[in-house]
């Protein structure tokens, strides 16, 4: 149990489809000079480097960031870009954020941030990342997380959901939870991701969630190659509850950006 270690996908095309989406939005959020929440379910260890042995192993953010970046696929004023660069410019050029600080660098003094993650030296870790920052982190399930943050304060805010999925029984459930968390936070910005399996086990899931009914609900999903022969992933997808005005275009603009890999 708890074997997934995000360091041997980071920075790859279903990362830049989750952080691209994720900063943007966090941007949208803070257009206003009001105060938001941002938690996080399955954090990671918030910081990668991409020169780890682990992450060239599978060569997945070569064909990720690495690709987006030499194809020009973020301008500089674009909220990914910018963290980002302030993260490299704080840990050095094979430095790549997590969403932990992403949110971290896109953020505000006046945010309230909470993490959780359960595996101990990811957990470690993101102290380790987010040292120095105001931020709650918590050694914890995070569904038990969100159950007794919500509804956070500031109340505007956001969640992302990222689970690694090595639990099969998580695709049953999240529909429930989901509405569960709206139920409590009915104002809060919810974001899923999920694989997309060459065996498609998402689906049932997906029309799970849309059957939900929730209000500005958006689905965004993209399709890509496999990272290696025999790999199952075979694209990435997100589902947003309260989804900011806007989201459409630039989940358009990675559409098209995916579309031709
Ligand atoms: N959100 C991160 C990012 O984009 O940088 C990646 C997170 S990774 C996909 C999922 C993480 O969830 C792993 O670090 C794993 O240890 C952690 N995890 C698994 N089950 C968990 C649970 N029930 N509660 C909290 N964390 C969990």
């Amino acid at each position: 149990m708890l074997s997934y270690q995000h360091i041997y996908h980071a920075g790859n095309l279903a990362d830049v489809q989750k952080h691209a989406l994720l900063a943007w939005m966090l941007d949208y959020m803070t257009r206003k000079d009001k105060p938001i929440s941002y938690l996080e379910t399955h954090s990671g260890r918030g910081l990668y480097h991409l020169d780890a042995a682990e992450a060239v192993q599978t060569g997945e953010s070569v064909a990720g960031i690495g690709r987006a970046l030499s194809n020009g696929w973020f301008a500089e004023d674009h909220p990914l870009a910018r963290a980002l660069r302030s993260v490299q410019a704080q840990f050095g050029e094979t430095a790549y954020p997590g969403s932990p600080l992403i949110a971290a660098s896109l953020l505000r003094p006046q945010d309230s941030l909470h993490f959780a993650e359960l595996h101990p030296q990811e957990y470690a870790a993101l102290n380790q990342a987010l040292s120095g920052l105001d931020a709650k982190t918590y050694r914890q399930d995070g569904f038990e997380l969100a159950q007794s943050v919500l509804p956070p304060t500031p109340r505007r805010g956001v969640m992302l959901i990222d689970p690694s999925y090595e639990v099969k029984a998580d695709y049953g459930r999240l529909p429930g939870l989901i509405s569960k968390y709206h139920r409590k936070w009915n104002v809060g910005l919810i974001a899923l991701w999920y694989p997309i399996l060459t065996d498609d086990r998402h689906a049932p899931m997906v029309s799970a969630l849309k059957g939900l009914d929730l209000p500005k609900s958006f689905v965004h999903e993209v399709r890509f190659p496999p990272a290696r022969k025999g790999h199952r992933m075979i694209g990435s997808g997100m589902f947003v509850v309260n989804a900011p005005f806007g989201i459409e275009d630039e989940a358009a603009r990675l559409s098209g950006l995916f579309a031709k890999i």
